[in-house]
């Protein structure tokens, strides 16, 4: 019989979520140095330098890696010979006090992304509990505990399907995984579930992401199953669709593929696919009534130390007196740093701006769009000395209902924010001769020392989704869809699809 004190789980939850805030797993970096390395794509290699660059700062600073922060997912196993010491709460109390403590840190605090009453008020509990719990009893004297926090752009993209028994799962991956654009920040993994019924394999597709990365060696061993034969034929499968860094077009989607399975009907065959993004954040321990499990800090010696830098052909841009007919001149893929003033707003500040444009009460003051950019993000608060905590992009295609009105509406000149534009933001854009110009996701830290002073200026009740004025400083962006509505999330993987197809080229 194994004691365990509530409050050594509170802590151990507590440090996890803290330590995986900052810290990556070294596989995963290690296998995105690996994709780096080989990447011909000058646009996938400088995303994923960034995204490298980014993970170090974050390890060295103890600052999110990106401004999501995720909502908590927990895997625990109870052992059935556990006894809890002392214990006022139920266990899933005391995961979401962990997460409380976590999110909440005055160190490092972290965005508080969970709203409660999801299909109505949308109010944001302001602590990021409650965390998803999927709990099991098992023989045992042990508390196991896989703890995640996962990014709500990747979370986005899950699919389930149920095929048929005869049915090729190869065949839907790739099919589906384009549809999927790029708003789950490749370079990732895929976490599949198999079997089961429908939300059986979705769990199986989200607990098979908390594994550590191991398909080298499974390609080096060859595979010993058709689980296992299922996942090099769906890596090599996903990375000849060349879809690459951040959508870009490249050799590297995912880096590692990760299936579990479950015994299933007859007439079935139940499939999930979750994609895990950039900032794959996952960590585990074990409580056997010895005190808290807390986390080991990696060797920063794992990180590798490369740097980025503008290319000669850089342009800079000055916010504050940009005009549309110097906007008319660049070109898709151009690489950009930006100077000026800027605006932030996502979902909730376009759906209110939308409303009192509407209404005809107009704008709040502060908020004038004409001839300025719109930054799509919710950063984290400061902490010490910051002007404001991690500030990445976020996915742009949620505000593309919005585009038109608010370019027709307003005179925007341009929108920054992550992956690809859909159908409608891209006609919107063209029909306005605006641009989008796209950040790296999943290189929230990085981005945020481009800012240089950050204010509120509209619905602050809104928390992180409130309207901010930045002033930024060399911020790097590139064109992702110019004015005449030439996209590079549709040219680029087109292109490196090709290209691995023509030149036969060897994949991670
Ligand atoms: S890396 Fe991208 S998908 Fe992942 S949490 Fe950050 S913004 Fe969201």
């Amino acid at each position: 019989m194994t004691v365990i004190r509530q409050d050594d789980f509170i802590d151990s939850m507590a440090d996890a979520l803290q330590f995986i805030s900052y810290y990556h797993p070294v596989d995963f970096v290690q296998a995105v140095h690996k994709a780096w390395e080989m990447e011909q794509n000058s646009a996938a290699k400088d995303a994923m330098a960034q995204i490298l660059i980014n993970s170090r700062m974050c390890a060295q600073g103890h600052r999110p890696i990106c401004q999501d922060t995720g909502i908590v997912t927990v895997f625990l196993q109870v052992g059935m010979d556990v006894r809890w010491d002392d214990a006022t709460m139920s266990v899933t109390d005391m995961v979401n006090e962990g997460v409380r403590r976590a999110y909440t840190h005055p160190d490092n605090v972290l965005r508080a992304s969970i709203l409660s009453d999801p299909a109505g008020a949308r109010k944001n509990t302001g602590d990021n509990t409650p965390a998803v719990i999927h709990m099991e009893l098992v023989p045992g004297d042990k508390l196991d505990v896989r703890v995640a926090a996962k990014g709500g752009g990747s979370e986005n993209k899950a699919k389930l399907v149920m095929l048929n028994p005869s049915d090729s799962i190869v065949d839907w991956v790739v099919k589906t995984l384009p549809t999927m654009g790029a708003g789950w920040c490749p370079p990732g993994m895929l976490g599949i579930g198999i079997g089961g019924t429908a939300e059986k394999a979705a769990v199986l597709a989200k607990e098979s992401l908390m594994d550590p990365i191991d398909i080298y060696e499974l390609r080096k061993r060859g595979p010993s199953n058709r689980v296992e034969e299922l996942r090099l034929e769906i890596m090599d499968a996903v990375n000849r669709l060349g879809i690459g860094a951040q959508g870009l077009g490249g050799l590297t989607t995912v880096v590692d593929v990760k299936i579990k399975d479950f015994p299933t009907h007859a007439a079935s065959l139940p499939v999930a696919m979750i994609p895990n993004c950039a900032a794959t954040r996952h960590a585990h321990f074990v409580l056997d009534g010895s005190g808290p499990a807390l986390q080991t800090p990696p060797n920063l010696e794992d990180w590798p130390d490369i740097s980025w830098e503008a290319g000669d052909d850089v342009r800079r841009v000055n916010l504050d007196t940009v005009t549309r007919e110097e906007v008319a001149t660049w070109q898709p893929g151009d690489t950009l740093l930006l100077s000026g003033k800027m605006l932030t707003g996502r979902d909730a500040a376009h759906k209110k701006m939308q409303e009192l444009i509407k209404s005809g009460e107009g704008l709040p003051e502060g908020v004038d769009l004409k001839g300025r950019f719109i930054y799509y993000v919710g950063p984290v608060d400061p902490v010490r000395d910051e002007v404001v905590g991690p500030a990445g992009p976020t996915t742009s295609t949620r505000m593309d209902k919005f585009t038109d009105f608010i370019l027709e509406e307003t005179g925007l000149l341009g929108m920054i924010g992550k992956a690809e534009r859909g159908p409608t933001g891209i006609e919107a854009i063209r029909k306005h001769k605006a641009v989008y110009l796209m950040a790296v996701g999943g290189a929230a830290y990085l981005v945020s020392r481009a800012i240089t002073s950050s204010r509120v200026v509209a619905f602050p009740e809104l928390g992180m989704e409130a309207i901010y004025e930045f002033e930024v400083k060399d911020m790097p962006v590139s064109v992702a869809v110019d004015t005449r509505g030439e996209s590079v999330h549709i040219t680029g993987p087109a292109h490196w699809r090709g290209v691995i197809e023509e030149q036969a080229l060897e994949l991670i």
